[in-house]
């Protein structure tokens, strides 16, 4: 496997004619990289295909997401090159952080001409992704349209591989797709993927009055960050028509503590109906059950949705023996998440009455449900 520059990489799909474009493991949102590539081959007069039997194609644009699932990549390799002798063009996140990851028994099938391309590419950033390919429902996401208005981070957590891939003049930091205006598709429902939007000064308040105008239900699905929220974003961020649950947040280290809460209530004091909020909440990382639990009933007594969020390290090769945080056991972790998710934090029938998760686990059904065991539950006490 031969990694390459973004020159080269555009070289490659100018070059090509007939691209199949590939997804091996189908994720919620369309895969929009595959989409960008489709229209930039397109306008240089290609035609593409997607997730078709490989026949006459001069080259093929294969997408990986997450890094657990590289054994379903290497075999997906393996199989296209077993019918065809077209150059492979990788890219994604797990050819971004863990290309090596990628490589297959090369004892078993010539390779071929395979390249890796890590990071992102400001030139097809600037694509209209191609929605008319039959990406499929997705449960319903396949129908949205998705945008990045900005791409990068200026934060480095350790956590999150955005500031790993999406890397400005080979550093941290943000950068704003010139023509993301065009980015908006009317007729679609909006999900706008920017990392880190309020932080960007006037392009934030340029986005929001766009997100406005739509007059639809929009999802800000990475976020905003509850540090960097000001008064004045606040009153923008009031005027748009959001989406049940539309306008995330993350309550991720107690660090926040205090800031996050305080960023809640004023976005509520400006206008934001509680529900319309939701936030994501870390766990299984360097935290303790009882703290991410501290975290997570924040949001709960603020009235916004919590989403807890396992932490599942960078690089984690494969799904089996998943990562367990040193605080943690897989079946904490497991019912952690059912209650969290399934709002069990709630008593049964009432709105305003909570449980708390060591209550939860406690319970002889749950007990039993998620096979906790004391050790289990002894950790809740640390
Ligand atoms: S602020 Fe969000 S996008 Fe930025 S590095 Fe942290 S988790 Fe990633």
């Amino acid at each position: 496997m031969k990694k390459i520059n973004e020159p080269e990489m555009l070289g490659l799909l100018t070059k090509a004619k007939n691209v199949l474009l590939v997804e091996p493991c189908e994720s919620r949102y369309i895969p929009l990289g595959l989409a960008k590539i489709a229209t930039f081959v397109q306008k240089n007069g290609g035609r593409v295909e997607f997730n078709v039997p490989c026949k006459d194609h001069d080259l093929v644009a294969f997408s990986t997401l997450f890094t657990y699932d590289s054994e379903v990549y290497r075999d997906a390799l393996a199989a296209i090159r077993a019918t065809t002798d077209a150059p492979i063009l990788i890219g994604g996140v797990c050819a971004s952080l863990a290309p090596k990851l990628l490589e297959g028994q090369v004892s078993m099938f010539d390779p071929g001409e395979q390249y890796i391309f890590g990071g992102s590419s400001p030139v097809l950033d600037q694509c209209v992704p191609d929605y008319s390919l039959p990406w499929g429902d997705r449960d319903g996401w396949g129908n949205k349209s998705y945008t990045f208005t900005s791409r990068g981070c200026v934060n480095r957590c350790a956590y999150c591989a955005v500031p790993r891939i999406e890397k400005v003049n080979g550093g941290v930091g943000l950068w704003t797709v010139p023509n993301w205006r065009e980015h908006i598709v009317p007729d679609r429902p909006c999900v706008l993927l920017d990392n880190n939007i309020t932080t960007t000064g006037d392009h934030f308040a340029e986005v929001v009055e766009v997100m406005t105008s739509l007059k639809k239900p929009i999802i800000w699905e990475n976020g905003i960050d509850c540090k960097h929220v000001s008064p004045e974003q606040a009153t923008l961020l009031a005027q748009i028509k959001w989406a049940g649950n539309g306008l995330r947040i993350a309550f991720d280290r107690i660090s926040e503590d205090g800031i996050f809460q305080n960023t809640v209530k004023m976005l509520m004091e400006h206008g934001i109906y509680h529900r319309k909020i939701m936030s994501y909440v870390l766990y299984n990382f360097t935290d303790t059950p009882a703290e991410a639990e501290y975290r997570l009933m924040e949001c709960v007594k603020l009235g916004i949705q919590p989403y807890p969020q396992r932490y599942v390290p960078l690089m984690q090769p494969n799904r089996n023996n998943i990562y367990v945080g040193k605080h943690w056991t897989k079946r904490l972790g497991i019912a952690f998440q059912h209650f969290g998710i399934m709002g069990k934090f709630r008593v049964k029938g009432t709105w305003k009455k909570f449980v708390t998760f060591s209550e939860f686990a406690q319970r002889s059904d749950i007990r039993l449900k998620f096979k906790l065991a004391d050790e289990d539950l002894a950790l809740l006490k640390s």
